[in-house]
C-alpha cells in the first residue's frame, strides 16, 4: 500500500498495489510491475502487479474451491442477497474514497465518479441483490407414453454457470466491475475479475469491500495485468466456465473464437459507433444539448457515445453550429476541479490514438467546425471536436474513435436517415430527436441497435437489457437477461407409478 493522499481528501485513502486472491492480498508475480497513471497530469500514482499463468491459476483455483465449498454452494438465495446489499452499503460508507480514487486513476469528473461509478454502482448492486431470491425453474407438462402405467414429473433447475472470468475496460472501471460481479454472485457463481491495466485501483478496493461485506474467500478475486498476458491466461484457463467480456470488437472476436474452441460460455459487450438522428420537427435547443451530451459525456469514452450525428437538412446548419459553439465553450481540466466539463483521455496511448483519428479526418477533407487539436496543458487532453460534412465512407465515420470527436452529416428523408444510421458494422445504441410520435415509431423498428433512445441518449437502468446488435456484441447485461447469462438449465425427469 502506498501512502498517497488523494487530492481534496482529508483522510488517508489507500491505493492498493496487490491483487485479491482467495480472500487475501496477493503480492506474488512472475511478471513486471506496470505503472498506473493520473491522466490529468501524467504522473505515476501506483505500480500494479502483472499476473502470469501461475497467478491466474491460483485465482481460478481459489474461485473453483469457493464455488464448490458448502459455505457458498449451500448459501440460501437470501444469504447472497444480503451480501450484495451489505456491499452496496459499504460502498456508500466509502463513497468519497472510491469516487476520488476513480477520478485520480481515470480522469473523469468527480461528480460522475460519485453519481455513476458509486451511485449507479450501488443501485445496480441492490437491483441484482433482488434477483438472487427470484430465480426459478419451470414445471413441465410432459407426454412420455412409455412404459404404460408410469407417469413423469419434469421440471427445470436453474444452476449457476460456475467460475466466471470477467474482463473489463477502463472507461467505467468500478461500474463495469459491478455489472459483472453483481449478476454473477446473485446466481451463485464465483468470479475472477481482470480490470483494464489503465485503471485497476477501484476494482481492488471493491474486492476488499466484498470481503468486509461477508463474501466468503475466493468468491470475488481480482487479478491485474495487461490483456495479452493476464487476460489471455484467464481466457485460456481450462477451469473457467464462462467469460464475460467488455471491450473492443477486435479483442472480443479473439476471445469469442477461443471460447468456442473450449466450449466455454461467453458474453461480449463490444464497440459502437452510435448514430444520433435529429428530425426537423425536434426541439432544436434540446437536440443540440442532447447531441453534445451524447458525444462529450465521459470525454466520448463511452461505448454508446453518439459519435455519428445525422441532421435533417432544414435545421442542419443551426444544429451543427450550435453544437460547435457548445463544444467551444467547454472547460477542460482536472476531474477534481468542480468547474471542469471535460477531463483528460485515460492514457497517453489513447490520447494519441484519438489525435491520429482527428488528423485522418482532416486528411479525408471533412470540415473542422471546432477543436481538432490537443490541449496545451499537461496530461492527456483533447479539445472537443466537431467535423461537419463527413462522407459516409470516411474512416472517421466508420471506425470507433472513443474520444470527444463527432462526425456530422445531413439527410433529406427518413429513409436516408435509416440508411445512414444502419450503414455500420456496429449496432449498440441510437437516438432519435423528434416530437412527432408517428415518425419516431416508424423509425424505432428499423434501427439496428440494441438500445434506441428518444429525446435522450446514453441513459441506462439496471432493469433495461443492454447489449449490441451486429459486431457490438453477443448477450445482454442488466435486467433478467443478465441473470440468464450466468445460469444453466438442468432438466429433471422423475418417473412414478400411476395411482391405481
Ligand atoms: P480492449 O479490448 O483493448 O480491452 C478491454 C479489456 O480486455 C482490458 O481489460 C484488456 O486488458 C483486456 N484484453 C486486451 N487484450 C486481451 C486479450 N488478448 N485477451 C484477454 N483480454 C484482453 O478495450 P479498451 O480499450 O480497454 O476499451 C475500449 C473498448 O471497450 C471500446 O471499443 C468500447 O466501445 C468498448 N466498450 C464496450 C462496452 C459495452 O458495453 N458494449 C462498454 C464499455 C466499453
Amino acid at each position: 500500500m502506498s501512502a498517497t493522499l488523494l487530492p481534496g481528501s482529508s483522510a488517508f485513502d489507500g491505493i492498493r498495489e496487490h491483487m485479491i486472491i482467495d480472500g487475501r492480498p496477493y503480492t506474488q508475480s512472475d511478471g513486471p510491475t506496470i505503472p498506473v497513471y493520473d491522466p490529468a497530469t501524467g504522473t505515476v500514482i501506483a505500480q500494479q502487479l502483472e499476473a502470469g499463468p501461475k497467478q491466474v491459476d491460483d485465482a481460478v483455483q481459489a474461485a473453483r474451491r469457493a464455488f464448490d465449498h458448502p459455505d457458498w454452494r449451500d448459501m440460501s438465495p437470501a444469504g447472497r442477497e444480503k451480501l450484495l446489499l451489505n456491499l452496496a452499503e459499504l460502498m456508500e460508507v466509502h463513497a468519497d474514497e472510491l469516487a476520488r480514487l476513480e477520478t485520480l486513476n481515470n480522469g473523469k469528473l468527480l461528480a460522475l465518479s460519485h453519481g455513476l461509478e458509486v451511485g449507479a454502482g450501488t443501485q445496480w448492486l441492490r437491483y441484482m441483490a433482488g434477483w438472487a431470491t427470484k430465480i426459478s425453474g419451470e414445471t413441465l407438462n410432459v407426454s412420455i407414453p412409455f412404459p404404460p402405467g408410469v407417469h413423469y414429473h419434469a421440471y427445470t433447475r436453474p444452476e449457476p454457470v460456475g467460475v466466471v472470468a470477467a474482463i473489463i475496460p477502463w472507461n467505467f472501471p468500478l461500474l463495469m466491475a459491478i455489472w459483472k460481479i453483481a449478476p454473477a454472485v446473485a446466481t451463485g457463481c464465483t468470479v475472477v475479475l481482470k480490470p483494464a491495466e489503465e485503471t485497476p485501483l477501484t476494482a481492488i478496493r471493491l474486492a476488499e469491500l466484498a470481503l468486509e461485506a461477508g463474501f466468503p474467500p475466493g468468491v470475488v478475486n481480482v487479478v491485474t495485468g495487461r490483456g495479452e498476458v493476464t487476460g489471455a491466461a484467464l481466457v485460456a484457463h481450462p477451469d473457467i466456465d464462462k467469460i464475460a467480456f467488455t471491450g473492443s470488437t477486435e479483442v472480443g472476436k479473439l476471445i469469442g473464437r477461443q471460447a468456442m474452441d473450449d466450449m466455454k460460455r461467453v458474453s461480449l459487450e463490444l464497440g459502437g459507433k452510435s448514430p444520433v438522428i435529429v428530425l426537423d420537427d425536434c426541439d432544436v435547443d434540446l437536440a443540440i444539448q442532447g447531441a453534445a451530451n451524447a458525444i462529450f459525456f465521459n470525454q466520448g469514452q463511452v461505448c454508446t457515445a453518439g459519435s455519428r450525428l445525422y441532421i435533417q437538412k432544414k435545421i442542419y446548419e443551426k444544429v451543427v453550429g450550435g453544437l460547435a459553439d457548445l463544444a467551444d465553450s467547454m472547460k477542460m481540466g482536472s476531474g477534481f476541479d468542480p468547474t471542469t466539463q471535460l477531463g483528460p483521455m485515460v492514457s497517453e496511448r489513447h490520447c494519441k490514438r484519438v489525435l491520429d483519428y482527428i488528423d485522418i479526418g482532416k486528411r479525408e477533407g471533412a470540415t473542422v467546425m471546432t477543436g481538432g487539436e490537443p490541449d496545451e496543458s499537461t496530461g492527456y487532453f483533447v479539445r472537443p471536436t466537431v467535423f461537419a460534412d463527413v462522407a459516409p465512407d470516411a474512416r472517421i465515420a466508420r471506425e470507433e474513435i472513443f474520444g470527444p470527436v463527432v462526425v456530422a452529416a445531413t439527410f433529406d428523408t427518413e429513409e436516408q436517415a435509416i440508411q445512414l444510421a444502419n450503414d455500420s458494422r456496429f449496432g449498440l445504441g441510437a437516438s432519435i430527436w423528434s416530437n412527432d410520435l408517428t415518425r419516431v415509431n416508424q423509425l424505432i423498428p428499423r434501427l439496428q441497435a440494441g438500445t434506441v433512445w428518444i429525446n435522450t441518449h446514453n441513459m441506462l437502468d439496471p432493469h433495461m437489457p443492454f447489449g449490441g446488435y451486429k459486431q457490438s456484441g453477443i448477450g445482454r447485461e442488466h435486467g433478467a437477461a443478465a441473470i440468464d447469462m450466468y445460469l444453466k438449465k438442468k432438466s429433471v425427469c422423475m418417473a412414478y407409478a400411476a395411482a391405481r
